[in-house]
């Protein structure tokens, strides 16, 4: 993290020998990229998911570009988020010509407002601009309400992908996250601050077999070497056919080596981003801040543990709370700068107020340390710095 620089802020990951091995074996066989190991990770990421088929690219943001590719969206169509979110769930929907718009989160869960996404559907019906594609996100691991989503998406002819970028290891309503019980599919990121990494990279997951051939083949340029896709026969071993406009998004074998190796630790790494969850908890019963809402039907994988100041009750602001707790080296963070208060996205129309309840968020949250490489000391001393800052 660049804030601040001199203070110190541990890795996000956890890298251990084995994951450090598994890459090394790779550097010293034959294929560095297009090899076995990309495979290998797709088949675990579908084990792990519960999902048909996975695709890995890059990055997420690399998946959500080719998920817009490969349902066609483009000038004249819409694509719906909502703007707590980091800026690559709308990004591409942009990159593709097509146009973006938010739905409000709610104050509850900080993720897709269920009415909010009914109210907005029956207007855009009216008008004629209902959306071709709605990615809500799990934000900070936590399932957004996707039954209801992908019930209104369905009603309204639109595709649902869930952004669960945060949510790997995530469940709801006793299915894992990935297994696109409610939505056309899912896109995974493997960055090193989320909860498994392949340094870069992302997955799309889904049951849907075109869509996977799809987002696979236009990931490297659109070319297929399968005789079954090709316009012709093939002219022989060395014939390949390029069908579509493709690009370069694909993952190497480093990195594919790294996720199958960390992708191994999943159940390890929830547990303990668990653990510090329910430490937090209960640390910190009868504070002036709102802790993270718990629900029956769901658990998250805690990518992030993110309070809510109530700022009228305390006599402080956010500002002031976050840069007292770096200065006792607590290492917290804010999500997300709402993406339509971007200048950018101001550009294109969107201005403060259009979206209250992501402004407001916006205001009061805080993001407490939470990774694997935590330790015990670190964890009192974030207790400690809020009862000293804030006074309970
Ligand atoms: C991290 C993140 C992305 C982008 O992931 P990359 O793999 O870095 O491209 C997209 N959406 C959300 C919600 C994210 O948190």
């Amino acid at each position: 993290m660049k804030i601040y620089t001199g203070i110190r802020s541990k890795p996000h990951q956890l890298i251990e020998e084995d994951d450090i091995q598994a890459v090394v074996d790779v550097l010293r066989s034959k294929s560095l990229t297009q090899g076995p190991s990309v495979d290998a990770f797709e088949d675990e990421i579908s084990k792990a998911c519960g999902s048909k088929y996975a695709v890995v690219a890059n990055s997420a943001t690399s998946i959500l570009h080719l998920v817009c590719l490969a349902v066609d969206l483009g000038p004249g169509d819409w694509l719906w988020t909502v703007p707590n979110t980091f800026v690559a769930t709308s990004n591409c929907a942009l990159y593709c010509g097509a146009k973006v718009d938010f739905v409000d989160i709610s104050a509850d869960d900080f993720n897709m407002d269920v009415e909010a996404l009914r109210q907005k559907l029956i207007q855009a019906d009216k008008t004629g601009k209902l959306p071709k594609v709605i990615i809500p996100i799990h934000f900070g691991g936590q399932p957004a309400k996707m039954k209801e989503i992908y019930e209104l998406g369905k009603k309204y002819g639109c595709l649902v992908f869930e952004d669960a970028s945060h949510a790997l290891g995530a469940e709801y309503k006793g299915e894992s996250i990935g297994k696109c019980q409610y939505s056309d599919g899912v896109i995974l990121s493997f960055h090193p601050v989320k909860i498994i990494t392949s340094a870069e990279g992302g997955a799309f997951v889904t049951n849907t077999k075109a869509l996977a051939d799809k987002i696979s083949l236009l990931r490297s340029h659109g070319i297929t070497r399968d005789e079954n896709q090709m316009t012709s026969n093939s002219e022989g071993a060395w014939y390949y056919q390029q069908i579509a406009l493709g690009y370069n998004y694909r993952m190497t074998d480093l990195q594919a080596a790294l996720g199958i190796s960390q992708i191994k630790k999943l159940k390890q790494f929830i547990s303990k981003r668990n653990k510090i969850a329910d430490f937090y908890d209960e640390k910190f019963q009868g504070s002036p801040f709102r802790l993270p809402k718990r629900y029956a039907d769901s658990t998250s994988a805690w990518h992030l543990y993110v309070i809510r100041l109530e700022l009228d009750k305390i006599k402080i602001s956010r500002k002031d709370v976050f840069n007292q707790l770096w200065e006792r080296n607590i290492p917290v963070n804010v999500h997300y700068i709402p993406v339509h208060t971007q200048p950018f996205y101001k550009g294109l129309g969107f201005k403060e107020g259009d979206f209250p309840n992501s402004e407001r968020h916006y205001k009061e949250a805080l993001s407490l340390p939470m990774h694997c490489n935590l330790e015990d000391s670190e964890l009192e001393r974030v207790v400690s710095g809020l009862h000293e800052i804030l006074n309970f």
